[in-house]
């Protein structure tokens, strides 16, 4: 939802338009169409979108309609995954003692690639010694569900 002046500003720029309402009523129920949109960048391009293509002054509906269309019109974009909904993550995992079940994991994405480059030589490189008993461990890259995620996509991903 934008605020109604925001809203105002680009409902506005129909005036020239053919049947655009010269009566208060009418404009009203299109800023108030266009206060659908998720930020001021959203109504915008659909202003920009319909004084492109139409000559005629949109109703209420096609504002709508052009809002639903547009998928980032409608949601914003998330800062964190930039709308993926997924976030990439590096992972050391350590296992249990000749198995692939998982002893721990630790969250290394913080740390710089040269820091995980060296990291890996150091469990991986031709001067690893791997020694008896140690428990084995590596380096792997993942995505997790970034929360903006909707309740059913986490759904499917838990528990994994
Ligand atoms: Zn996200």
């Amino acid at each position: 939802m934008i605020d109604e002046a925001t809203a105002s500003l680009q409902v506005q720029r129909f005036v020239g338009l053919r049947g655009f309402p010269t009566a208060a009523a009418g404009q009203r129920e299109l800023i108030r169409a266009m206060q659908g949109c998720v930020d001021a960048r959203a109504a915008q391009s659909i202003a920009d979108d319909w004084l492109s293509t139409e000559t005629q002054s949109p109703y209420p509906t096609d504002i709508r309609r052009k809002i639903s269309e547009q998928p980032h019109a409608r949601k914003a974009r998330c800062p964190e995954c930039n709308g993926d909904g997924w976030l990439p993550r590096v992972k050391l995992v350590t296992y249990k003692s000749n198995s692939f079940a998982l002893d721990a994991s630790e969250d290394i994405t913080h740390m710089t690639y040269a820091d995980q480059l060296d990291l890996r030589s150091k469990l991986h490189g031709p001067n690893a010694q791997p020694t008896p008993g140690l428990k084995r461990q590596d380096i792997l890259s993942c995505v997790v569900p970034c929360r903006c995620l909707s309740p059913t996509h986490k759904a499917l991903t838990e528990g994994r």
